[in-house]
């Protein structure tokens, strides 16, 4: 009987301590897949994420489209504004993004100003109505600085990419690039 208190004690113990251990590693998980400007998602939980989303997407016969939002002429807005106004604006568009998508969308920031919205169960022509409504909430909504000084709107454009015909995550990517650079060449904000 003793032997069985002392090994119980122990297992209380060792539990108490992988309870700790787990806690801490979800810390660590949170702090290496969040953006510390943003709040966002970063490139790595994207990474991770996305192939995942792709093969259930594929095995459940539901759609699936990404975002690639990239924001216009922003070097422009860094050099006139400088870069901790540009940084309070980076962080307004992500915002004001993660507000106008579903609360099931997720969203990540790709790298630099650009940001990639996941849509699952939305189809082709759904994930351009999203964008669209993206695009028009960013250009008319002008971000304030604390002392009331009005920025400029800034603009951003969008890819949209499906998961059509078996495309992988990075095939996806690489689509919704390829759309955003020809919305680019094609004047911005569209
Ligand atoms: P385009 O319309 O073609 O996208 O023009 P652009 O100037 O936005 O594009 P480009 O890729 O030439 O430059 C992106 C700029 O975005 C470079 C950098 O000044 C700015 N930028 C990228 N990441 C950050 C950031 O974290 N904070 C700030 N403030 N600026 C950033
Ligand atoms: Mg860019
Ligand atoms: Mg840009």
């Amino acid at each position: 009987f003793n032997l069985l208190w002392i090994l119980s004690g122990r297992m209380r113990d060792h539990n108490k301590a992988l309870e700790k251990s787990r806690t801490r590693s979800l810390e660590f998980e949170h702090a290496a897949s969040v953006d510390v400007l943003t709040g966002l998602h970063n490139r790595r939980w994207l990474d991770d994420v996305l192939p995942r989303q792709v093969r259930r997407a594929e095995m459940q016969g539901e759609p699936l489209s990404v975002l690639m939002v990239d924001i216009d002429h922003f070097k422009r807005f860094n050099d006139q504004w400088g870069h901790a106004t540009g940084d309070f604006v980076l962080f307004g568009v992500s915002q004001l993004m993660r507000e106008r998508l579903r609360p099931t969308d997720l969203l990540a920031r790709y790298g630099g100003e650009e940001l990639t919205a996941v849509l699952p169960k939305t189809d082709g022509p759904g994930a351009r109505v999203a964008a669209e409504r993206l695009r028009c909430a960013i250009a008319s909504t002008p971000f304030e600085l604390q002392d009331g000084t009005l920025l400029p709107n800034v603009t951003i454009s969008i890819g949209v990419a499906d998961a059509a015909a078996g495309r992988s995550a990075a095939e996806m990517l690489a689509a919704a690039d390829e759309a955003l650079y020809r919305a680019k060449r094609n004047g911005r904000n569209r």
